[in-house]
């Protein structure tokens, strides 16, 4: 079928579905392949349901005008996408990076959303089915769309910046995540800079942290837009204050106090404001939307527990945001300072060495107790203690005893498949 057909049907319909546990009336469904089904199974199920079309892949799956037959259903999906982002012709913002592009997203997403019908990915949709998904969200109604992208290889930022067309960048920080797949850190900056070389090629605009030498670095040469903690000219000032524990900057002589702790969520929020100041969202709205901003998803959520504080900050763990974290958590103003860190996923040959590395930094910081769980953290070597290594969350749960984290402040983080909000149920 003629790309053009395919979405004029898109367009008569209401939404795109690719799950038959979440249909909704009059959808478009994409009978996607995974790695344990056929969706061109679904299909008559989807019509059941309410779709109003599916696409299949399978010819012997075809019903009356209802169904769309396609060479490849993933294709279809991403090509209909492409199409469909020429046909809006809004301006996109696409962000990729190491870490902080959701929690940066949302902050760009509520500064926009402040002065422009504006769309943004869902939750943490940004692979090469999330991205066409959060195209084919928009409409013509949509003033503004920002694009999460995540990647775990080499190409696949370049192919997602092909899908999105976007007309501005940010790169949230080029870190130690994934690091298997890319192949090292510097896979990694190739990886990410792959939004960069788009933008550059296409003639588009980058935004760039200054006070970043990795960003200023990899994006010479191309169009930039820069902010900056620093008072130097040419660039947009927005200043750190403190992290004690939540953010405070000063944008434009205001005072901002976020939800956010950590000070590397100020890079965050700073490029959330960079972009709403160059879209030219008032200052005073900027700030309503920064303060009213609070994370979700056991991303840096601050809980309390009778006597015990917990930063719970559980939703995913990398070397970087492991070392960040601890960082600032060591600076907080507490006598019983006491982590429980689970093992980081994906880094490959660079795992034991990485792993290692963090428990030498929490011995060197003003921590005052380390509890490690996993089978990587359980290879490292520490000489202190205090400091107890569990190979699984099982065994933390039938050897520890919570009464010991009582009038403590306690750092929670690990990699999503350790899922270390599990703690909590015990502190309940
Ligand atoms: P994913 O790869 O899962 O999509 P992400 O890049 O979207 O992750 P977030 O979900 O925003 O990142 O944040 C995940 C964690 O990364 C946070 O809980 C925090 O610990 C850490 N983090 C957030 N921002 C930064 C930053 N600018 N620098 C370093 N670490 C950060
Ligand atoms: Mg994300």
């Amino acid at each position: 079928m003629e790309i053009q057909t395919l979405h004029e049907r898109f367009l008569s319909c209401e939404g795109v579905c690719t799950d038959t546990r979440k249909i909704t009336k009059n959808c478009l469904f994409f009978a996607l392949k995974g790695e344990n089904f056929d969706g061109n199974t679904f299909t008559q199920q989807a019509l059941e349901q309410g779709a109003k079309f599916v696409v299949i892949d399978d010819s012997s799956y075809e019903k009356d005008d209802n169904t769309i037959l396609v060479n490849d259903v993933l294709s279809a999906l991403q090509k209909l996408a492409m199409f469909h982002r020429d046909y809006l012709g809004i301006p996109i913002i696409a962000l990729t990076g190491s870490n902080g592009k959701t929690t940066t997203k949302e902050l760009i997403h509520t500064v926009l959303s402040k002065r422009y019908r504006t769309i943004a990915t869902v939750g943490n949709l940004n692979n090469h089915i999330g991205v066409p998904l959060t195209l084919l969200s928009m409409t013509k109604n949509t003033e503004m769309g920002v694009v999460e992208m995540g990647a775990n290889h080499q190409g696949e930022i370049a192919f997602l910046c092909k899908l999105a067309k976007p007309d501005f960048g940010y790169i949230t920080n080029f870190g130690k995540a994934h690091l298997e797949g890319f192949g090292g850190t510097e896979g990694v900056i190739k990886g990410k800079s792959e939004m960069y070389n788009y933008l550059q090629d296409y003639g588009k605009q980058i935004f760039i942290n200054n006070s970043d030498p990795i960003q200023v670095e990899k994006s010479r040469n191309a169009n930039t837009i820069l902010f900056a903690d620093s008072e130097l000219e040419n660039q947009l000032k927005i200043h750190f204050l403190d992290a004690s524990p939540f953010v405070h900057l000063e944008f434009q002589n205001q005072h901002i106090s976020s939800h956010l702790i950590g000070s590397y969520n100020f890079n965050n929020i700073a490029a959330a404001i960079a972009i709403g100041n160059f879209f030219k969202v008032p200052t005073d709205s900027i700030k309503e939307a920064i303060e009213s901003y609070i994370p979700t998803n056991n991303r840096s959520q601050i809980i309390t527990r009778g006597s015990t504080e917990i930063i719970l900050d559980a939703y995913n763990a990398n070397p970087s945001s492991m070392t960040v974290a601890l960082v600032h958590f060591s600076k907080q103003k507490h006598a019983k300072k006491i982590v429980i860190l689970g093992d980081m996923f994906e880094l490959g040959p660079e795992a034991k060495i990485e792993h290692q590395a963090i428990v030498d930094l929490v011995e060197k910081l003003d921590i005052q107790q380390a509890l490690f769980l996993g089978e990587n953290f359980n290879k490292a070597k520490c000489n202190n203690p205090q400091t107890i290594f569990y190979d699984s969350f099982q065994a933390f749960r039938e050897d520890f005893n919570t009464e010991s984290l009582n009038s403590a402040l306690v750092l929670i983080k690990g990699s999503r498949g350790m899922a270390l909000e599990r703690v909590m149920e015990l502190l309940d």
